[in-house]
């Protein structure tokens, strides 16, 4: 069994922090919740860091991702609905042209 560096409770599965190299349990294994020198560093690069999303970078990121995707999806609307309009009316028109080219020349 190990011991938490932070609180001393028994782990059988003990995270190593990655910062400053310290093995603790679940609850602490996150550098703000056991004091870590090594915070600085986590402070810097807080995507890197194994199993981030599992707490508050999770949430954060789900909202933040799902809030890009409605802007994404709103511009592409926004954008493509008049390009497309445009195309198949420009299409018709040629199709038209075509048509009324085929059937004059038929005629004559
Ligand atoms: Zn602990
Ligand atoms: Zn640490």
């Amino acid at each position: 069994m190990t011991r938490c560096d932070n609180c001393g409770s028994e782990t059988t599965l003990p995270f190593t922090c990655q910062h400053c190299g310290g093995m603790f349990c679940a609850d602490c294994r996150l550098p703000p919740n056991h004091n870590c020198t090594g915070i600085v560093s986590w402070n810097q690069k807080p995507r890197p860091a194994v199993g981030m999303s599992y707490s508050r970078g999770g949430g954060v990121s789900v909202t933040g991702g799902a809030a890009g995707e409605l802007r994404q999806k709103s511009r592409k609307k926004e954008t493509a609905i008049p390009y497309l309009w445009i195309m198949l009316a420009i299409i018709g028109l040629v199709i038209l042209g075509l048509a009324g080219l085929m059937l004059a020349g038929f005629r004559l």
